[in-house]
C-alpha cells in the first residue's frame, strides 16, 4: 500500500509563504493498494492536484473509485467541485461515509449543495462522472476493488469516522477530526492496533488544546498516546492548524518525535509505501 498526501491542513485552506513547506491544502489523499487500484481519502482542496496528477500519469482506473469521507465538514468535501476527474463521463465513483450510526442519508444532498447555484456556476449532475452515494450502517465493508476497510464512529461535532485498511499484510488507519473526551478514546486505539502507518489528528499543542474543548480535535500529544498505546509502526500528524506556521509545525515534530521517534508531520506531496 502506497499513501500520497495532497492535502494535510485542517479547517481552511492557507497558502501564505509560512506554510508551504508543510504545506497548504484541506484534507485529500491517495492511496494506491498492492492491486494498483486507487482509492481517494477526503475531498478537500487536495483532491485538485490529486486529480490533475492522475490525468497526467493518464490513470487508467475508470470503474468504482472509492471516495471515503471521513465526514463532510466543509474542508473536507471543498474540493470536489475542482476535481477534474468528476468531470470525465467515462469515471465512476462511489462517495462514501462508511460505519454505524453514521447521519449521511443526505449525502448527495450535501454535495449538491455545495454546488448550487449561489455557490457555484456548475451543478453537481452536470459534472459528469457517474457517481454513486453510498452510507451503509455497518462497521465492515469491501471497498469496490476488494480491499476491507473497517470504520470507526469518532468523537467530533456531527460525528466523523476513522477508517482502517488491510491490504497485502499491511495496515493504514486514518483518524482525522476526532477528540479524545476523558482521556485517550479505546475505540481509536482499537482502530489503530498495530498498524504500519497512523494517520491521526494533531490540530493542537497540548496548551491550545486546553482552550478547545468541544472543537472536535486532539494535539499531537494524543495522537502519540495512541500511537503508544496501540502499537503503531509509524505515526503522521494531521490536520494542521490554519494558524501553525511551519517553523512551529517543524518544532512540534521535533518535540514529538523526542516521545515517538518514528512520528513525523503530514506534509503535503508526500508519499509513504507501508
Ligand atoms: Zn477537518
Ligand atoms: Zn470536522
Amino acid at each position: 500500500m502506497k499513501v500520497t498526501f495532497y492535502g494535510t491542513r485542517g479547517s481552511i485552506p492557507v497558502s501564505d509563504r509560512d506554510f508551504v513547506q508543510v504545506g497548504g491544502n484541506t484534507p485529500s489523499l491517495l492511496v494506491t493498494f498492492a492491486s494498483g487500484r486507487v482509492a481517494i481519502l477526503d475531498a478537500g482542496t487536495g483532491i485538485r492536484n490529486l486529480g490533475n496528477d492522475m490525468l497526467a500519469g493518464s490513470h487508467e482506473q475508470f470503474d468504482n473509485i472509492f471516495v471515503g469521507l471521513s465526514h463532510t465538514h466543509w474542508d473536507h468535501i471543498q474540493g470536489f467541485p475542482f476535481f477534474k476527474l468528476a468531470y470525465d463521463a467515462r469515471r465512476h465513483f462511489t462517495i462514501a461515509i462508511c460505519g454505524k450510526g453514521r447521519h449521511a442519508e443526505k449525502l448527495e444532498n450535501l454535495f449538491g449543495m455545495q454546488m448550487q447555484r449561489e455557490f457555484f456556476p456548475t451543478r453537481l449532475e452536470k459534472m459528469g462522472a457517474e457517481m454513486t452515494f453510498w452510507a451503509p450502517d455497518v462497521s465492515r465493508h469491501t471497498t469496490p476493488g476488494g480491499v476491507t476497510v473497517v470504520a470507526s464512529k469518532q468523537n467530533h461535532p456531527g460525528d466523523s469516522y476513522g477508517y482502517r485498511f488491510e491490504d497485502a499484510g499491511k495496515t493504514l488507519v486514518y483518524c482525522t477530526d476526532v477528540e479524545h473526551v476523558d482521556g485517550i478514546d479505546p475505540s481509536v486505539v482499537a482502530l489503530a492496533r498495530d498498524a504500519d502507518l497512523l494517520i491521526h489528528d494533531a490540530q493542537y499543542t497540548p496548551a491550545e488544546l486546553r482552550g478547545k474543548k468541544g472543537w472536535g480535535h486532539s494535539s499531537w500529544e494524543q495522537a502519540v498516546a495512541v500511537a503508544e498505546q496501540a502499537g503503531v509502526k509509524k505515526l503522521a500528524l494531521f490536520h494542521h492548524d490554519p494558524e501553525h506556521t511551519d517553523s512551529l509545525l517543524l518544532k512540534i515534530e521535533k518535540d514529538c518525535r523526542r516521545q515517538f521517534p518514528e512520528a513525523f508531520l503530514a506534509r503535503e506531496g508526500a508519499q509513504i509505501q507501508l
